[in-house]
C-alpha cells in the first residue's frame, strides 16, 4: 500500500514510518521541507496527491512546546498549522482522479470536557467548552470530506490521549526532573491522565488504513484501555526510574509556566474509554502504564 503521511517526519510519524515499511507499504512524508521520500505542502497545493491507497495527517505546532510563551501568535499556530494541513490535505484528497480508500487525522481527547468522575466514549459530547476543545472541532470539520467524496474514501478520526514514547511527546519532557529525583504530581494529581503508547497510537492508524472496506471508521479513541489518574502516572513513572517523586507541583506554578489555558491538559483531565476502537478489533501492545513504561525507560 502507499501512504501520505503529513507531518510524518515528528514524534508519531516517525514510528508510524517503521511500522508500515515493516509491513510492505511505502510512505511519502508532507513536509515543510523538502527531502528525500517527501513533499511539501506547497507541492501537495500545486502538483495535487501523489498516487497513494491512504492519506494521515499527523502535523501540527505541538502544544506543549517548552520554548514557546503561551500567547495569541503561538495559539494562531497551534490553529493554522493543524486546520490549514488538514483542510490542503482534504482538498488534494477531494480533488484526485483515483482518491485514497483511507482517510486518517489524528486530533486530541481535547475534545471531552475535563471532568473527575464523567466517562467518555466516542460517541460522548464535546468540543465547545474550551480553546482547545474548540481547536479539535475545527480541526476535525476540516478533515471532513465533501459529501459526493465521502463515500470513495472511509474517514476515521484517532482521537489521542497524551502520547507516551522514548523519542518525544510528554516523557521526553519529563524525564530529566525525574531523574534527578525532582519528579512529583501536578496539582491534586487526581485528575484522570489518558495515555497511549507510541506504538499504539501508529498501530491503530495502520489498523485503520489496513482494514477493508466498512470494517474501521469514524472516530476512535486513541488512549489505552487504562484508568489512569496523574498521581498514578507519577508513581509508575518514578518507579520505572526507581526514583522518588516526592515533590509535588503546586496548580499555581503550572499555570504560571504554561498559561491556564494549555496548562488544563495537565492539571485537569478526562476519563476516555477506547470503545469503538477495542471494538473495531484493535489489541493493544501496551494496554497498563506498567508495560508502557517498562518498553520506554529500558
Ligand atoms: P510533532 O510535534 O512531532 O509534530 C508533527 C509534525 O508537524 C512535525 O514533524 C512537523 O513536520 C509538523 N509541524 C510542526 N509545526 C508545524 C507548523 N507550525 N506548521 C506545519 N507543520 C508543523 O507531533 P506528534 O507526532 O507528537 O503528534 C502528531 C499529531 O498528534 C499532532 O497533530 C498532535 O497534535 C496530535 N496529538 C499528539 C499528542 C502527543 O502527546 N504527542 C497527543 C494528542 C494529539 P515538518 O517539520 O516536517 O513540517
Amino acid at each position: 500500500m502507499k501512504v501520505v503521511v503529513g507531518g510524518g517526519s515528528g514524534f508519531v510519524g516517525r514510528t508510524l514510518t517503521q511500522l508500515l515499511s515493516s509491513r510492505g507499504h511505502e510512505v511519502t512524508v508532507i513536509s515543510r521541507q523538502p527531502g528525500p521520500g517527501r513533499i511539501t505542502w506547497d507541492e501537495l497545493s500545486s502538483k495535487g496527491l501523489p498516487p497513494c491507497d491512504g492519506a494521515v495527517n499527523l502535523a501540527g505546532e505541538n502544544v506543549l512546546n517548552p520554548l514557546r510563551w503561551w500567547n495569541e501568535e503561538y495559539k494562531k499556530d497551534l490553529f493554522s498549522s493543524r486546520i490549514d494541513t488538514t483542510r490542503t490535505l482534504v482538498e488534494a484528497i477531494a480533488a484526485a482522479e483515483k482518491p485514497p480508500q483511507s482517510w486518517v487525522l489524528v486530533t486530541g481527547v481535547g475534545y471531552y470536557k475535563p471532568s473527575q468522575t464523567a466517562e467518555y466514549t466516542e460517541m460522548s459530547e464535546g468540543g465547545d467548552f474550551d480553546m482547545l476543545s474548540r481547536l479539535v472541532t475545527e480541526w476535525e470539520t476540516a478533515g471532513r470530506l465533501p459529501g459526493d467524496k465521502a463515500t470513495d474514501t472511509r474517514q476515521v478520526v484517532v482521537r489521542a490521549g497524551a502520547v507516551l514514547g522514548k523519542d518525544g511527546g510528554a516523557i521526553q519532557q519529563m524525564i530529566w526532573p525525574f531523574w534527578l529525583g525532582l519528579g512529583g504530581t501536578l496539582g491534586s494529581g487526581c485528575q484522570p491522565f489518558p495515555w497511549i503508547h507510541v506504538a499504539d497510537v501508529a498501530g491503530i492508524i495502520t489498523h485503520a488504513l489496513e482494514s477493508g472496506t466498512g470494517v474501521v471508521s469514524g472516530v476512535l479513541n486513541g488512549v489505552a484501555p487504562a484508568d489512569d489518574t496523574n498521581a498514578t502516572f507519577t508513581r509508575a513513572l518514578g518507579s520505572a526510574l526507581r526514583r522518588p517523586t516526592l515533590f509535588p507541583v503546586p496548580a499555581f506554578v503550572v499555570n504560571t509556566l504554561l498559561g491556564r489555558e494549555r496548562a488544563v491538559i495537565l492539571l485537569q483531565g478526562q476519563r476516555v474509554i477506547p470503545k469503538r476502537t477495542l471494538e473495531s478489533g484493535y489489541v493493544f501492545k501496551y494496554p497498563d502504564l506498567q508495560s508502557a513504561l517498562k518498553n520506554i525507560v529500558s
